[in-house]
Parts: structure tokens; sequence; C-alpha cells
């Protein structure tokens, strides 16, 4: 289960009347996509949607290459639409149909993605519904569902047909513990590839066995969790003081200061950094620094 990305780039062009600039939201990216569940972090504008609207093939990219499981989705109308059928995507708002229930939201999705047979095709949306917990919610109109009910449908569209590459943009928002952790679970036991943006820190560490951070549409880091938070050993201390010349500091519950980087001051000791530490002093090391180029390989 391989996706790649050759050289990809997304320019938008300036608005109608000419009063924007074209903005560069991705620059040339490489990156290869294995199984697994791997975290896109980046702070707003850093190109994540955009990112994960190219490989949705919800628009094509400027430049580059992008091939799903050997179909080239900036190829051929054929090789575009077998591509189609192996992603699920899930974008940042999803809008529902007037009128329909769940069941009939995911059936017509099902529909769209030219599931023919009708007794599979219910069987397929009846699983997903359970899936996402809304069993029970079927015969429901969407616009009586709650919130965070609404965010579980949109998810379990994404996952009709089990893709085998999911593309998931901030798939937590709007979720309580108890259904992100169940969310976690449903991840974690599909085989193909899920790739998820989020602004959750925690989110990656949870769910994501490979984190890639964007940033000003060029990827700073492409490695495992654990790859990320070894940059930041050493660089966190809890102590009466902040560290000096630290990047982030504040007051914890106890009253002692946790700093992340700089130099630490007598009575500091070190303590094991998170994913948000690492992210962190990730984001100010690398904010002068802008390479030419992309290039990752994700296991
Ligand atoms: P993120 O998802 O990380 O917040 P986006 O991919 O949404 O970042 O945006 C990256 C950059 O591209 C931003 O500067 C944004 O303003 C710009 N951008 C996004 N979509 C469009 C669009 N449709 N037209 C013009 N510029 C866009």
């Amino acid at each position: 289960m391989t996706t790649r990305l050759n050289d990809v780039s997304k320019t938008y062009a300036p608005g109608p009347r000419a009063r924007t600039r074209s903005t560069t939201a991705l620059h040339p990216t490489t990156l290869t996509l294995g199984s697994g569940v791997i975290g896109l972090l980046g702070p707003n504008g850093a190109g994540k949607t955009t990112l994960l609207r190219l490989l949705s093939t919800a628009m094509p990219p400027s430049t580059g290459r992008i091939v799903v499981e050997g179909h080239e989705t900036t190829g051929s109308t054929a090789e575009r639409t077998a591509a189609r059928r192996l992603i699920g995507y899930l974008p940042q708002e999803v809008v529902f149909p007037h009128g329909m229930t769940a069941f009939g939201f995911l059936d017509y999705i099902a529909v769209l993605k030219e599931w023919d047979r009708t007794d599979s095709r219910h069987a397929e949306v009846r699983r997903v519904l359970a899936l996402v917990g809304l069993g029970e919610r079927s015969t429901v109109k969407v616009r009586r569902l709650s919130g965070g009910q609404r965010r579980r449908l949109a998810i379990a569209q994404a996952l009709l047909g089990t893709p085998s590459l999911l593309i998931l943009d901030e798939p937590t928002t709007g979720l309580d513990p108890e259904q992100r952790a169940s969310l976690r679970r449903i991840l974690s036991e599909l085989e193909g590839t899920v790739l998820l943006s989020t602004h959750q820190t925690e989110d990656v560490s949870a769910l994501c066995d490979r984190v890639v951070v964007l940033d000003a549409g060029r990827v700073r880091f492409d490695g495992a969790v654990t790859e990320l938070l070894a940059t930041a050993s050493d660089h966190v201390h809890v102590g009466p003081l902040e560290n000096e010349g630290a990047v982030h500091t504040w007051r914890t519950g106890t009253g002692m200061v946790r700093s992340v980087g700089g130099l630490p001051r007598p009575g500091a000791t070190p303590v094991a950094p998170t994913v948000e530490d690492a992210y962190l002093l990730l984001r100010h090391q690398t904010r002068d620094d802008s390479p030419s180029r992309n290039e990752g390989v994700l296991r």
C-alpha cells in the first residue's frame, strides 16, 4: 500500500480581480506514504489542507505526479478513476444534502462511489454506521444529529469500502474524549495508509506512527514520532526559574516553571519531552530556514 508524490507543488492563481497575488501553498514535495497512521502537523496556512486536497484528487497539482498504488491521479481519466476508488476523504467541512437521514446520506455517497448492488451497499452502510457508533441513529435526519454525531457521520462516509488511502482533515475536531478514543481504535485497525491533519499534538502521540511537519508549504520534519521526541530530549526542564533564552515557558500547577529550549538554571531538572514540546522547538529552529525542495520517505 504505497502512495508516492514526486515534486508535487501547488500555486493558487491570483483572485479574479488580481487584487491578491498568487500563493505557493506547497513547494515541490517528494514523499512516499506507506502503511500506518501518519500525522500532518503545522501552523495555520502551512499547506496541510492543500496537500490533503491534492492527494484526494479534489484538485490537480501545479507540478508533479501523484501515484496511488500504481494509479496516477494526475494521469488519464481512467487512471484517476482507478485511484479514486482506493481513496477515502474527510474534508474539513462536509456539506450534507438537505432532508436526508444518516443512512440515506451514506447510501447516497456509496452510490456516487459506484456501489451498484443494493444489498451489499446497504450492508456496507450499516457496517460503517456501527463502526462510528451511529448504528442506533441511522433513521434520524442529519439536521437532528448533534455536531459530534455529524462529524462521525462525515468520518463514516470516508470509511466506506475500507479505502487503501484514508485522508482525514482535522478528524478529531468536535469529538469528545470517548469519541476520540473510539476513532483511535478504528484507525489502528485499518490496514492501509491513513494520513490525518491535526492541530492537536496529543492526537499525534495517541494515533500516529509517523509525523510530517509542514510549515510555509515545506516539509520541516518527516519521521517516526519517537524521532521527533528525540529531537527535544534534554531541551525541556522544570525548575524554580525559566531557562535562559527559552523558546516557551509556563508555570505549572505545582508552581514550578516548565521551559522548552534554552539553558537550564540551577535547580532545574530535565523532563521527558512531549510531541508538543518537540513541535514548538522545531518551529523555532526552522523559522528562518527555507530549503528549496521537500524530500521525505514515510514507511
Ligand atoms: P493549512 O491547512 O495548513 O491551514 P492551507 O492549505 O489551507 O493551509 O493554505 C495554505 C496557503 O494557501 C495559505 O496561505 C492559504 O491562504 C492559501 N490558500 C489555500 N486555499 C486557497 C485558495 N483556494 N486560493 C488561494 N489561496 C489559497
